[in-house]
């Protein structure tokens, strides 16, 4: 029997402000469910002040899972490195998490799946577990290329570290046409498409397979979670735009 607790990670990327932590612990004080595990994923030079809010309401917030994760860590673990952050660093800062190989590190800063691995494995190290993304592009799903994308990001780790590493891990499928877009995947082509991740993990370790969370991202908002997160394979949702939102943010972890 499964036991996949629902959750809905908050990616600012290079938005958000201290205004809207306030905002959002706030919000989060009304919420009284820890049925769903609610990641807050700031840029990082906002980690400290938000582990500090949510240290200052942890009292008031003792009927709800809130975490804290980082959007991205280096592969390195220390050293001449200008303007990187380690895994270690993020674990000093109050995360248990962190977003590794989003489609914007990917295409942006060039990040192959051989560095996207090392990530992920270097999170595991100091003890933070990974949220890798994974999806296609339009041309690849136009192509009929989804799977066989999405198959060799998740190969990439698979090869370098084995199946089990992702007993302690949570994937984000984000297809790149999706995101920031407003056009969501349909609930069925999200379905779809985790159903092959599970799938395919279940090949190597049929526990690891039932058990992975495996989030949706890409134009999630209130409008169209409930039916996303209704899918049987869908987890709760990785959030970009409507993260930065309190009350939809918070609305989408009462759906999950
Ligand atoms: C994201 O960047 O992870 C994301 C899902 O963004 P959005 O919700 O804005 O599409």
């Amino acid at each position: 029997m499964a036991l996949r607790r629902p959750m809905v990670a908050a990616n600012w990327k290079m938005d958000g402000s201290q205004q809207l932590a306030n905002e959002l612990f706030d919000k989060f004080k009304q919420l009284k469910d820890d049925s769903v595990e609610v990641v807050l994923c700031p840029p990082s030079i906002y980690l400290d002040s938000v582990q500090k809010l949510h240290e200052a309401n942890r009292e008031a917030l003792s009927d709800c899972l809130v975490r804290l994760g980082g959007q991205n860590l280096s592969h390195h673990e220390f050293g001449a490195y200008t303007g990187e952050i380690s895994g270690k660093m993020l674990k000093e800062f109050g995360c248990s998490y962190v977003i590794i190989g989003h489609s914007e590190r990917r295409r942006m800063y060039g990040e192959t799946s051989d560095i996207v691995a090392d990530k992920f494995a270097m999170a595991q190290k100091v003890g933070l577990t990974p949220i890798l993304c994974v999806g296609e592009s339009l041309p690849a799903r136009e192509a009929n290329r989804t799977f066989e994308v999405i198959a060799g990001e998740l190969d990439a780790v698979i090869k370098k570290h084995g199946t089990l590493a992702f007993d302690n891990a949570v994937i984000a499928y984000e297809p790149l046409w999706a995101i920031g877009t407003g056009k969501s995947a349909t609930p069925e082509q999200a379905q779809e498409v985790h159903a092959y991740i599970r799938r395919r993990l279940s090949e190597v370790s049929p526990y690891i397979g039932e058990n992975i969370r495996i989030l949706y991202g890409g134009s999630v908002k209130a409008s169209n979670a409930a039916d996303l997160f209704a899918q049987p394979d869908v987890d709760g949702g990785l959030v970009g735009g409507a993260s930065l939102n309190a009350s939809e943010f918070t609305t989408l972890c009462r759906i999950a």
